[in-house]
């Protein structure tokens, strides 16, 4: 027997019980007659004691022992003379009678501990070193447990987990896909699914009524902080419901997995438009744990013969409290600096700084007297003391521009408190959104998502202002600023899908070679029906106030998108390159 208990299961209840656990040796403390040893293992930490006095050679036994070696103890539980109030074993150690080496380890290349030496790198390099950690076994835990929570409520509301297919088609949700050649159909490739959008609307023609599936995504996107190739979805379908009856119930998910997790009640989710959003937070994700909201100067600042003004389509601003005697030339420069950066993109900063002493400091003082500049000041909610920040140019920059100035400023002056959850629901996204570049509409969402029941004449128009102004039945979930859940109601007639296609740039006759198989069920009765799906990695790192979502996923790729561990990708043999019909030659000749 390897052990009648773990390392995390011993009291004071257990004393003079004669126990065998078995685990790895954390650490290892020599005094002159005596050797302790923390044993760990995933649930604990064990203090062990080996006595010079009682077995010479024993305790030598246990001071040969390495870092991370797998042992097995048996011994007698007694009570600890200074007990240790921050473990849960605390209260005991075990007196060791014998003790087994199960596995030697060779030195860890870092220390396994909370607080550990090792970097990103190695740490991945060596997971499974990392995941011994106890820091990370508790994310690991916490994931475990959310899964686990969220099946708990779906199938108490009836719905049921289906699996769908990996090795699919294409399907556009606007990134590019992994795709898979197919050995037994020479030249032709599966591609991974991006969301098994198709085939949960396809359980719904089916009649599967309500569908969900904790579910691996794979999207092959340019690397960006904080994105992982492949991830994981709580991905929710249901039939014969609008907007309303989904916000409702996957706002009840949300509200219980909140409860059930962290013990934090979240309440009534509020709900914001997606032109709100825009216009107040310069984004589509706002994060409400602070105020801060951006201001249009357009009907005040233009006509006053300040040309960067007159000529910009958004005069936008906001204020920073109290901050106005604080701020000197350096602070300025600095802040210019960091919005001209290229990931920002500005072409400068203006500022109003109304000090105590009651005068004006601005970079516009030549255009504008003191007075007007106090009264803007005001008409942004800001006083005496305050600062207002200013960016202007074209409409969709310059609000994404304040929007992560703003972000900046609340991070800079710890506006945020921590703990606090902001949830809200941002509605009425727009249906398309126009690509400069390739001159052609993209879907906001995904080609799937309804049109908004009053929009759907403007889908004839040719005007292109008329179909950037169609409203979606689309809505996104959004806690402190990230992106939780979105999901959409979806056409489910042929013809309305045909046309929205058609607006997507596609021919019918490339509508009717990748989707021909949804658009053919829709011709069989299909519900009305709507979803949803979550980021569950996501979902783990906003309840912890962790940025990185890569702290819950037990074997994560770095920001290049490879698996240290295991080397991945790598290349192949070209045995296997011919089985699949890849001619590796002729495609570097290419
Ligand atoms: N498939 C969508 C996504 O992955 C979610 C949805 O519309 O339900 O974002």
């Amino acid at each position: 027997m390897y052990r009648t208990h773990h390392c995390g299961a011993l009291r004071s209840t257990h004393i003079d019980q004669t126990v065998t656990l078995s685990g790895w040796m954390a650490t290892k403390r020599d005094f002159g007659g005596m050797t302790f040893i923390d044993l760990r293992d995933r649930y604990g930490i064990t203090q062990l004691i080996f006595n010079m006095d009682t077995d010479r050679g024993l305790c030598e036994k246990a001071r040969g022992l390495n870092r991370e070696d797998v042992i097995k103890v048996t011994g007698k539980v007694r009570e600890r003379s200074s007990k240790n109030p921050d473990r849960a074993t605390g209260d005991v150690e075990l007196v060791v009678t014998d003790l087994t080496i199960l596995n030697r380890a060779k030195l860890p290349p870092f220390t396994i501990e909370n607080d550990t030496d090792g970097g990103e790198d190695l740490r991945m390099k060596y997971r499974y070193l990392d995941i011994r950690r106890p820091v990370v076994q508790d994310q690991l835990r916490f994931r475990s447990k959310l899964t686990i929570e969220v099946r708990k409520y779906m199938d108490e509301q009836e719905f049921l987990e289906i699996e769908t297919p990996v090795l699919i088609k294409s399907t556009p949700e606007g990134a590019r896909d992994f795709v898979v050649p197919s050995r037994l159909n020479p030249g032709q490739f599966y591609a991974l699914p991006q969301s098994p959008q198709t085939f949960k609307q396809i359980l719904m023609v089916a009649g599967m009524d309500k569908y969900f599936q904790i579910v691996k995504c794979f999207r092959d996107e340019d690397l960006r902080a904080d994105r992982q190739p492949e991830f994981t979805q709580i991905d929710c379908e249901m039939s014969f419901v609008n907007q309303e009856d989904i916000l409702r119930t996957f706002e009840g998910l949300v509200v219980h997995l909140f409860e059930k997790m962290i013990n934090v009640s979240l309440g009534e989710f509020p709900r914001m438009t997606y032109d709100e959003a825009m216009a107040k937070y310069g984004s589509d994700k706002p994060d409400l744990r602070f105020g801060m909201e951006i201001n249009s100067f357009n009907d005040s600042a233009k006509g006053a013969g300040f040309s960067v003004f007159d000529s910009a389509d958004l005069v936008a601003g906001i204020v920073l409290a109290g901050k106005a005697d604080e701020y000197s030339n350096k602070n300025m420069k600095e802040l210019t600096s960091w919005v001209q950066r290229p990931q920002i993109g500005a072409k400068g900063l203006v500022y109003v700084q109304w000090k105590n002493d009651d005068s004006i400091k601005s970079t516009i003082g030549k255009f504008y007297d003191d007075a007007t500049l106090k009264t803007w000041i005001e008409a942004a909610g800001g006083q005496k003391g305050d600062i207002l920040f200013i960016l202007s140019g074209e409409l969709d920059q310059t609000r994404k521009q304040i929007g992560e100035l703003r972000l900046e400023l609340g991070r800079r002056h710890d506006l945020i408190k921590p703990g606090d959850f902001k949830p809200l629901w941002v509605v009425d996204f727009p249906l398309l959104e126009w690509d400069e570049e390739m001159n052609r509409f993209h879907a906001m969402h995904h080609p799937f998502t309804a049109p908004s029941l009053n929009d759907i004449d403007k889908m004839a128009s040719k005007d292109r202002s008329v179909l950037e102004n169609i409203k979606a039945d689309a809505y996104d979930l959004v806690i402190n600023g990230s992106e939780i859940g979105g999901g959409s109601i979806r056409i489910f007639d042929r013809d309305l899908q045909s046309k929205n296609f058609e607006l997507l740039g596609f021919t019918p006759e490339e509508a009717e070679a990748q989707f021909g198989f949804l658009m053919n069920a829709f011709e069989f009765g299909a519900p009305p029906h709507g979803g949803i799906a979550f980021g569950l990695d996501r979902l783990c790192a906003v309840m912890n106030g962790v940025s990185s979502i890569r702290d819950f996923i037990a074997f994560p790729k770095n920001n290049t998108g490879r698996d240290v561990m295991i080397d991945a990708p790598a290349s192949i043999d070209d045995l296997q390159l011919k089985e699949l019909n890849l001619n590796v030659v002729d495609l570097e000749k290419a």
